[in-house]
């Protein structure tokens, strides 16, 4: 017996295989011409059952939305630090402070504390994104000298699925969520995007070029695509 529950659509139509459809909203839903028997939905279930738990703890991950309350775990550059939310001595702009294992939060002592999760969300994506262009200038500053490419400028973009992009300018666009990821990670697309600027493709040359910097480019590739939905910003 799989460990979800699923329900069964029935097709009239004589035709058609059995299909899976996964959803936040219906589950695990399974379509199925009228003659099909229970016995064999219940093998193609089975048959499919990692590649369907798979899917729904993808679903799930994506569900936990975050609090914004006092020892909750957030993410940057790969570290999860707990936050530790006081208020600040000062009225105005709320700061934030990062310690070994902490993202110390100061909200403006003027705020109520029914606004506090709506502030401390401003105030740390406002810090992240500091933090990360300063962080990932750094980065494309090291590996542009070492590949010995000029780039325009650098931005940090709100985008679900792209990781990292060089137009024909030679801007550089990445991902904020990046920001999350570990640093060998963001090494790994600040690298892809750099080599860009010398290959426009991804032909051999290019990937000679990206493993010459990040030998590991394969686990950290591999990486992102296991992990992306740990990363939301
Ligand atoms: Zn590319």
């Amino acid at each position: 017996m799989p460990s979800f529950k699923y329900h069964i659509v029935r097709k009239k139509k004589f035709t058609g295989n059995i299909s899976i459809s996964i959803s936040e909203r219906r589950g695990v839903v399974v379509n199925a011409p009228f003659w099909v028997t229970e016995g064999l939905i219940r093998r193609f279930i089975e048959d499919k059952s990692e590649w369907i738990k798979k899917h729904l703890k993808h679903i799930g991950a994506k569900k936990v939305s975050k609090q914004y309350s006092e020892g909750e775990k957030h993410l940057y550059f790969g570290k999860e630090y707990s936050l530790v939310i006081s208020s600040s001595p000062d009225f105005g702009r709320s700061s934030i402070n990062l310690t070994a294992d902490t993202l110390e939060v100061y909200i403006s002592k003027d705020t109520p504390k029914e606004k506090y999760p709506e502030k401390i969300k401003d105030a740390l994506l406002y810090w992240y994104l500091e933090m990360g262009i300063e962080i990932i200038t750094g980065k494309v500053n090291h590996f542009s000298k070492t590949i010995g490419v000029n780039y325009k400028k650098i931005n940090l973009k709100k985008v679900s699925s792209i990781w990292g992009s060089c137009s024909p300018t030679n801007c550089l666009s990445f991902n904020r969520k990046l920001i999350m990821a570990p640093h060998e990670v963001v090494d790994y697309v600040v690298i892809h995007e750099v080599s860009h600027i010398v290959h426009r493709n991804h032909g051999v040359n290019f990937w000679n070029l990206v493993k010459s910097l990040d030998p590991e480019y394969k686990a950290h590739r591999k990486w992102l695509r296991i992990n992306h939905h740990l990363l939301a910003l």
